[in-house]
C-alpha cells in the first residue's frame, strides 16, 4: 500500500449528493419496475416515466433528480421529496499488475463489501458481492473468516455496477458479471433475483444478456432449481471434492445438501440448447488433487453438459492451505481433459493486491483504517 489521500478529497463528492435526509427516505433504485410505474400511476404520471427514470439511474448513473432532464420539474421536485439515490462510496481502491482492480464499498450503516473488475482479453467482468461477510463456513475462504454481517438489498447490488461503470467513465464498458465476490448469492436469494431482473432489463435496466451473467453458488439445491426456472442466467457450482467426508470438511453446507443431492440436481436440470454448468474445483495441496480424485470427479460429472474451472487455491494471510506444484495442477487437468472434460486452469487474478475473495477486506482490517475516513490508493 501507498499513499493516503486526505479523507476530504475522498468523501466531497459521497458527502454533497447524499444530502441530509437521505437515510430517511427511500432509495428509488430499491423499487422496482412496477412498483414505480405504482408510485407514477398514484401521481398521475404515465407509466413509461418509469423505463425513462429508471434508465438515469440505472444505465447513465445519475445521482440527482435534477439531472433527469426529460422529466417535468414537478415530478423532479415531488421524487426529491420521497426518495433519495444512493451510493456506495470507494473506501478502498487497489490495482494489480496484471490490470485487475479492486473495490471496497462503504455500506450506509458501515459494513464494507468487494467488487472486483477483472480486464481479460476483448472482456471486461465484474465480480459482484451479495453479502456482508458470508455464513456459510468454507474453510478455504477469507470472507467465511468475517461470517454473515448481512445481506445486501438489491440496490446495494446494483450500486457496484453503477459506482465502477462511473469511476470507468463512458469509454470502457463492462461485458460480464460474475456474483463470486463476497457472500453466497443464493443465501440472498429475493434480492439476488431482483438485482438480476434489474441487470437483464433492456427498458429501463441494465440491459445484459443473461449469458453474460454467472451466479456462482457453494450448492444450496433447491435455490439452484428457483434460480433456473426464474432467470436464464449461467450457473457456476463450487464442487472442490470428490468425497462427501473431504467436502464436508472443506465446506459444511455438504452436511445439508450431500454430494449426490447436489450433482443429481445438476444433471436434472433444464439446460438450454449450448449452455453448460461451469464446476468449480479449487485445487488444494495434499487434500484433493490425486489422480483418484480425478477419476472420481469424472465419474460424478459424466454426463452433464458442464466445464471444470479448476482453481489453484488462493493463500492469504493466516489460511490453513497451499496450493498444489504448477505441474500437479497439469497432471490433474490433462487427467480430466483425457477424459473428455473441457478444463480451464483460472489463476486468481491480481494476486499482489490481495484480489481472492474476502482478502481486501482482511487486509483493510490489518491496516485498522477508519473505513469512515480514508482512502487508500495501491501502487500500479
Ligand atoms: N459463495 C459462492 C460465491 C463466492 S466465492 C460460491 O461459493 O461459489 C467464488 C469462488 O471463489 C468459489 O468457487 C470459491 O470457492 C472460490 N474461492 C474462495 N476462496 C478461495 C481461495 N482462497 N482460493 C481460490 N478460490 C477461492
Amino acid at each position: 500500500m501507498s499513499a493516503t489521500v486526505p479523507a476530504k478529497a475522498a468523501l466531497g463528492p459521497f458527502e454533497n449528493s447524499r444530502g441530509r435526509d437521505s437515510e430517511v427516505k427511500p432509495n428509488i433504485k430499491d423499487l422496482s419496475r412496477e412498483e414505480l410505474i405504482d408510485w407514477l400511476d398514484q401521481h398521475k404520471e404515465p407509466s413509461y416515466r418509469s423505463d425513462q427514470i429508471r434508465r438515469w439511474l440505472l444505465q447513465r448513473g445519475v445521482f440527482s433528480f435534477s439531472e433527469m432532464t426529460n422529466l417535468s420539474t414537478a415530478l423532479r421536485d415531488t421524487m426529491g421529496r420521497e426518495f433519495s439515490i444512493s451510493r456506495l462510496p470507494v473506501l478502498l481502491k487497489s490495482r494489480s499488475r496484471d490490470g485487475t482492480e479492486k473495490f471496497l464499498f462503504g455500506l450506509a450503516d458501515g459494513y464494507s463489501i468487494e467488487t472486483v473488475l477483472i480486464p481479460e482479453g476483448g472482456r471486461l467482468t465484474l465480480c459482484l458481492s451479495t453479502q456482508a461477510g458470508c455464513g456459510l463456513g468454507c474453510t478455504f475462504c477469507a470472507t467465511a473468516q468475517m461470517g454473515l454481517r448481512r445481506n445486501l438489498k438489491s440496490s446495494e447490488i446494483l450500486d457496484q455496477i453503477i459506482e465502477v461503470q462511473a469511476v470507468m467513465g463512458a469509454g470502457k464498458q463492462l461485458t460480464n458479471l460474475v456474483f463470486m465476490g463476497m457472500g453466497e448469492p443464493l443465501a440472498n436469494y429475493e434480492q439476488t433475483l431482483k438485482s438480476l431482473k434489474d441487470m437483464t432489463d433492456a427498458r429501463g435496466g441494465l440491459g445484459f444478456s443473461p449469458r453474460r451473467i454467472t451466479v456462482s453458488t457453494v450448492g444450496l439445491v433447491p435455490q439452484i432449481r428457483r434460480l433456473m426456472e426464474d432467470t436464464k442466467v449461467n450457473l457456476a457450482v463450487s464442487l472442490h471434492a470428490t468425497t462427501d467426508a473431504v467436502r464436508s470438511r472443506l465446506m459444511p453446507i455438504n452436511r445439508k445438501y450431500s454430494l449426490a443431492e447436489l450433482i443429481e440436481c445438476c444433471r436434472a436440470l433444464p439446460l438450454q440448447r449450448r449452455k453448460r454448468i461451469t464446476f468449480e474445483y479449487i485445487l488444494i495441496q495434499g487434500i484433493n488433487h490425486e489422480p483418484a480424485d480425478a477419476s472420481r470427479l469424472s465419474s460424478l460429472l459424466k454426463g452433464i453438459r458442464c466445464k471444470i474451472n479448476l482453481i489453484p487455491f488462493n493463500p492469504y494471510h493466516d489460511s490453513p492451505y497451499q496450493p498444489p506444484t504448477p505441474a500437479e495442477v497439469e497432471g490433474f487437468k490433462d487427467l480430466l481433459m483425457r477424459r473428455g472434460f473441457q478444463v480451464n486452469v483460472r489463476q486468481s487474478r491480481g494476486q499482489d493486491v490481495q484480489a481472492a475473495c474476502g482478502q481486501l477486506w482482511a487486509d483493510f482490517r490489518s491496516e485498522r483504517v477508519n473505513p469512515k475516513s480514508s482512502y487508500i490508493e495501491h501502487g500500479v
